[in-house]
């Protein structure tokens, strides 16, 4: 909605859910602290997660995402999870027809066929196979329009299972995992798992590893999941929520360094496999938030490490805690494919484009 930002003072296109415009995060990010603070707890309250990562100095570490937390007797990290559950997931999946709405499809094996006969089924969309979508019910990172938030309400789908269970759900008409959520960061340990039992299982049968995911786990886990996107002709999709550190914190309440640091590493083998792209990034745009600067950011960041690298903006949905806000313009969109070219990406997509429509929000709300 359009309201007055109590830091700026002008009329801006903002949700309450932060409650102040995305330009004074941005260029005033001291003096919007005491909104995004006051966001950030309130959205943890509602949900009955940790306020902040937990630092009990007696808890027990957990070095599986940025959090680093410190997890007090009876509590549970930032993610909502306790100690020593990994192994035992909370997690659903179900069997997605290809080609899927998957954020890389335009790009990927399952999507286009690319890679085939190596790592496709069919030298274009492989119709009559499926993706195995896992959805991983915890997330390191608390965006407040999450579009997958109702997890943590509905509670679990299953009962907490090992990854042998997963194994099981792979058929051979299965060509593709993909691990998504939430964020497959806090339960990782079991999709790597489950991903080489599922690999174990089906020697010599395209079974394609994908991960979805906000970037911010281990690096040690991260060479895993590297390893077995890259051999199985996988795509890891990086999510970049934002550019600007206090943006990117605002919206999500952890800070992007971590990220940026996994993209790049990600980035370094992105030649080793030239059939299928081992690296897709995808940026929702986030009206009044993630504006053309923020994909500014974003497009000369991964430009300079590689303009090959596939780039997916994405229209955005009203959802969860900041569903004040409207659908993403078209007139958005142009100016961050814009930018992004101007970059000089080679490779940027429309996602979502059903959502976009014709027009722009008021004249001097950013966007
Ligand atoms: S996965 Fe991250 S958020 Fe969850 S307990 Fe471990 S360090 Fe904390
Ligand atoms: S899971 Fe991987 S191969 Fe399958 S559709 Fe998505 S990106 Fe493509």
């Amino acid at each position: 909605m359009i309201v007055r930002c109590p830091v700026c003072g002008e009329k801006r296109l903002l949700s309450q859910a932060i409650g102040v415009c995305g330009r004074c995060l941005r260029e005033d990010p001291a003096a919007a602290k005491p909104f995004v603070e006051a966001a950030r707890r309130r959205s943890r309250r509602i949900f009955g997660l940790p306020e902040t990562p937990p630092q009990d100095p007696q808890g027990l570490p957990c070095t599986l995402c940025v959090h680093g937390c410190r997890i007090p007797e009876n509590g549970t990290g930032f993610c909502g999870l306790p100690p020593r559950s990994r192994e035992s997931a909370r997690l659903s999946w179900y069997y997605d027809p290809l080609p899927t709405n998957c954020v890389a499809s335009f790009v990927c094996p399952g999507g286009t066929g690319a890679g085939y006969p190596r790592f496709a089924r069919k030298p274009g969309p492989e119709y009559g196979y499926q993706n195995l979508a896992v959805f991983y019910e915890a997330c390191s990172f608390d965006c407040l329009y999450c579009q997958n938030w109702h997890y943590r309400v509905d509670g679990p789908r299953r009962e907490p299972s090992g990854p042998e269970t997963l194994v099981e759900a792979v058929k051979p008409s299965v060509s593709c995992i993909c691990f998504f959520g939430g964020d497959p960061t806090p339960q990782l340990p079991h999709a790597l798992s489950a991903a080489e039992g599922a690999l174990r299982r089906y020697p010599g049968q395209i079974l394609r590893i994908c991960f979805e995911t906000n970037g911010s786990m281990n690096s040690n886990l991260l060479e895993r999941a590297l390893e077995l996107s890259l051999r199985t002709g996988g795509v890891i999709k990086f999510d970049l929520k934002a550019w600007t550190p206090s943006v990117h914190y605002a919206l999500t309440g952890a800070e992007n360094s971590r990220t940026l640091a996994n993209f790049l590493r990600v980035a370094q083998e992105f030649r080793a496999r030239p059939e299928v792209p081992l690296l897709v990034a995808s940026v929702l745009l986030v009206p009044g938030y993630v504006d053309a600067e923020e994909v500014q950011g974003i497009a000369n960041f991964i430009a300079n490490v590689n303009p090959a690298i596939p780039l997916s903006l994405l229209a955005f949905y009203p959802n969860c805690l900041m569903d004040d806000l409207p659908c993403t313009s078209w007139a958005h969109m142009g100016r961050c494919i814009l930018v992004a070219k101007e970059a000089g990406l080679k490779n940027v997509h429309i996602g979502n484009r059903h959502l976009l429509w014709r027009g722009d929000y008021e004249e001097g709300a950013c966007g």
